[in-house]
């Protein structure tokens, strides 16, 4: 069983980086690697922008630290700030946050598997379900050990991806609310993420109502009516959250800034939390199109490339295995991505407003998917800068 406080052996070669270990950049082995820069001040503005929109509409925020890892120097900026649940889909995260001494109300938001029942019970205080039959295994071992374990059950209202469909829900909350052990907690929903779907006052209000149902037929009160990620944040901003609905889960929009991509941020918020920065090891004149019969790229896919004349090509220390490359933006001005393998980053510099060289680091943008990524890297140091001091 997994314990606070437990070394965890995982794939990654360095030990989570501890506090003490804010500024790991000064090593030696880490002198001109890739860096992710972490603004501990503007993840702090964030999450209290987040928390006051939410707490303004009357509605309850859980920050969702899945997206750092719960990397704990990270999490620390959400409690000062004022945050006081925290949720993550992996309990290896929330454990990592508990061994680190954060205190907070833990919701693990992924449905666990029936294996990972003790700690389930051990590490998350609130757990999100849609299979009856883990809730009972739960219950059963929540009774046990003469605990009470809080549970949320996922409706599916048009995403596909969890949730009880919403004729189930019902009867699943009858059956739960029937079992000792747990206590029937909440209903959640959430869309955006497999489909695409975005939340609407209908598929949020479908909830509500399931909720409203419970208490009228089944006698339960929910203390939690959980309408989704910060892809609600625009119905929020114009009042269209609908009545019923009394809690979020947020992470993105506290990360960096924004509710779906670069194109949409949330007004006051600070875009800087993350910033990857790779040095230049080549910077070279070449051929845009490559030379020789063309057959897979390191990655199976077949590439293409568009003939531009001479390029002015940089390589950066940085690759597939450190970043979700697809969601990197140079934030030097005429920087482009071109291509990237495993370690390898090309970019076209042949337009960049300032002139390039072999050593320079270069500063990109990241989106969720790169910031997981790049959180995971075990090659990419972590580097905590604190302007306002504080943390
Ligand atoms: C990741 C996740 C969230 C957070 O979504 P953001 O779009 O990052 O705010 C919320 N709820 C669940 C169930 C999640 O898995």
């Amino acid at each position: 069983m997994l314990r606070p406080g437990v070394e965890l052996e995982d794939g990654c070669r360095y030990p989570w980086p501890a506090v003490s270990a804010a500024r790991r950049v000064s090593l030696p082995e880490d002198r001109g690697m890739a860096r992710l820069v972490i603004n501990l001040e503007a993840i702090r503005h964030n999450a209290q922008l987040v928390l006051e929109l939410c707490s303004s509409r009357g509605l309850r925020l859980t920050a969702v630290t899945k997206g750092v890892l719960g990397d704990p120097v990270i999490v620390r900026q959400l409690i000062q700030a004022g945050v006081d649940t925290l949720g993550d889909s992996r309990l290896r995260n929330i454990m990592r946050m508990r061994a680190a001494g954060i205190r907070a109300e833990f919701h693990l938001l992924r449905a666990p598997s029936p294996q990972e029942i003790p700690e389930v019970l051990s590490l998350a205080d609130v757990s999100y379900h849609s299979e009856v039959e883990v809730v009972r295994l739960l219950a059963r071992a929540a009774e046990s050990r003469g605990s009470t374990h809080r549970v949320v059950l996922m409706v599916e209202v048009g995403d596909r991806r969890e949730g009880l469909m919403p004729t189930e829900v019902l009867a699943a909350a009858d059956a739960v609310m029937k079992m000792k052990g747990v206590q029937l907690y909440g209903l959640g929903m959430n869309v955006g993420c497999i489909s695409g779907v975005l939340p609407s006052p209908a598929n949020m209000g479908l909830v509500a109502e399931l909720a409203r149902e419970i208490e009228a037929q089944l006698g339960q009160r929910l203390e939690l009516v959980s309408g989704g990620g910060s892809l609600v944040i625009p119905l929020l901003l114009e009042g269209k959250v609908p009545a019923g609905i009394t809690h979020l889960r947020m992470g993105t929009a506290i990360w960096l800034g924004d509710y779906n991509t670069w194109d949409h941020p949330v007004p006051g918020a600070r875009h800087d939390a993350f910033e990857l920065v790779a040095p230049v090891i080549e910077l070279k004149w070449k051929p845009s199109l490559p030379e020789g019969e063309v057959g897979l790229d390191a990655f199976g896919r077949r590439p293409a490339f568009e003939d531009r004349g001479p390029m002015l090509r940089a390589i950066c220390a940085l690759g597939r295995q450190d970043v979700y490359v697809e969601g990197i933006q140079p934030r030097l001005s005429g920087l482009r991505v071109v291509a990237a393998s495993s370690d390898h980053l090309i970019l076209d510099a042949t337009a960049a407003r300032c002139p390039v060289r072999v050593g320079q680091e270069i500063p990109f943008r990241v989106n969720y998917a790169a910031l997981l990524f790049a959180m995971q890297s075990c090659c990419v140091v972590k580097e905590y800068v604190d302007a306002g001091g504080a943390g």
